[in-house]
């Protein structure tokens, strides 16, 4: 498989993170601790992993809740990511690992 691939269409469709960005959960003003990215493996092998375009970032308390409420049937709902219901689940990366060169001084 062709990760390079993936990897260009999770370029060119993400919301880059800057010092400004906050948690994408609406009226939440917390800053971002992690980036959603939406994780689905196809049966051939493949593997989907992109940016979540509907909540592409959380802050430490909507990622909790957004575990803690989701429901697990043939898709996972969860109450903030993964609004289109997409196959697959909801993957979080700590910010800092995914864009460590606005934390260059941390
Ligand atoms: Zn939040």
């Amino acid at each position: 498989m062709s990760k390079e691939i993936y990897k260009k269409d999770y370029l060119a469709s993400q919301k880059e993170y800057t010092s400004q960005t906050t948690c994408s959960v609406k009226g939440c003003k917390n800053p971002v601790d992690f980036e959603v990215i939406l994780y689905d493996e196809y049966e051939d092998g493949k593997v989907f992993y992109e940016q979540d375009s509907t909540c592409p970032f959380l802050c430490r308390f909507h990622q909790g809740e957004n575990e803690r409420l989701a429901k697990r049937e043939e898709v996972v709902y969860y109450p903030y990511t993964n609004q289109g219901d997409a196959k697959g689940y909801t993957k979080y990366i700590p910010i800092r690992e995914a864009y460590p060169q606005c934390f260059a001084d941390g």
